[in-house]
């Protein structure tokens, strides 16, 4: 059994190379639900959507996100109508925003209503939102707080950022099954996603991290910082802002309390002492996901890194 940490771009593709080098049913995948939104009065949860997506074969390329081929008519009437228009909704991908808030409103909860989308799309590996309950990613800037896609999808993460917190993450409890999945699994694979925004959401829900340090099972990270940068979006600055080394060795730091093995791009060798000084080992191959096959040796190599069991349980160090 294979447990995944996620968020929905790096940690999208991740997920695709993994399914590709063993059994789906075999994956459980825990995914970022801080960047959840309310849109034209739908609940909107982009990372379980790329990951659903990706896991579906649906997952625009190009994009990274949304359904391949999706048109946006309704988009464009919306903004003719009146409406906000600067999130982007495909025809197809609001099926699945419609399909959630109807199973929402109908009580079931996000696990539940995540499991019925991923049943309907054929997806044999199990999808857990990290949690049922509201957790908000806030992004503090000069003129006040934005919620993740304010920040991301409407600023470009253009404007300074000088704190990130997480609304609700302290009364959060973890959605069924995710404590589990950390306990009772062969590995866990922390994926090549933003550590402050997306796995730093996950981590904030109270339980999770203590689970990571006390798993038998060897905890992997990929980092998303490749070449000394981040391979898209704003991991570098949110990193900096969070006094984290903006290098394969913040990856590091931002997990040191429960990681064994940090995945790193073979362009940050200089930089893998500096990890092996936290004690934890570093494996280096190519970390750039820009085909099917690189995906899918990358999971191989992610996987052939953790092998055994934890001698004993990590110290639990967080900061
Ligand atoms: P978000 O939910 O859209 O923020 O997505 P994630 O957090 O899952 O992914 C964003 C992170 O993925 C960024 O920090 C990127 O640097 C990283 N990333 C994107 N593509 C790749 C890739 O091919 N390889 C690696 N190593 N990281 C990647």
């Amino acid at each position: 059994m294979i447990t995944i940490l996620t968020g929905g771009t790096g940690g999208a593709k991740f997920v695709q190379g993994v399914v590709a080098a063993v059994p789906p049913a075999d994956v459980t995948v825990i995914v970022n639900t801080g960047d959840d939104l309310t849109w034209w009065g739908l609940h909107v949860s982009p990372d379980l959507d790329s990951v659903a997506y990706a896991l579906a074969g649906l997952l625009c390329r190009e994009r990274g996100w949304g359904v391949e081929g999706d048109t946006f008519e309704c988009l464009a009437r919306m903004q003719r109508l009146g409406a906000q228009s600067w999130f982007q909704l495909g025809d197809r991908d609001l099926a699945t925003h419609l399909r959630r808030t109807q199973l929402l409103a109908s009580g079931r909860t996000l696990t539940e209503a995540t499991a019925e989308i991923a049943r309907s799309l054929h997806i044999s590996a199990r999808i857990l939102p990290m949690s049922n309950d509201r957790v908000e990613t806030r992004i503090v800037t000069d003129t006040g707080e934005l919620s993740f896609q304010e920040y991301f999808v409407r600023e470009r993460y253009r404007v300074p950022v000088h704190g990130v917190h997480f609304s609700g993450a302290a009364g959060a409890r973890p959605a069924p099954g995710v404590l589990d999945a950390l306990r009772h699994t062969d590995a866990v694979l922390i994926a090549p996603s933003n550590p402050v925004t997306s796995i730093g959401p996950i981590l904030a829900v109270p339980g999770i991290r203590a689970a990571l340090c006390e798993t038998h099972a060897r905890v992997a990270a990929i980092s998303p910082i490749v070449g000394g940068a981040a391979v898209s979006g704003p991991a570098v600055e949110l990193m900096r802002m969070r006094g984290l080394t903006t290098s394969i060795a913040g990856v590091a730091e931002a997990y040191r309390d429960f990681l064994d093995v940090l995945i790193a791009d073979q362009r940050d060798a200089a930089t893998a002492p500096a990890v092996e000084q936290l004690g934890i080992s570093v494996c280096l191959t190519n970390t750039m996901m820009d085909s099917d096959h690189a995906k899918l040796a990358l999971a191989q190599a992610t996987l052939e890194a953790v092998p055994q069991r934890r001698q004993r349980a990590k110290v639990n160090s967080a900061r």
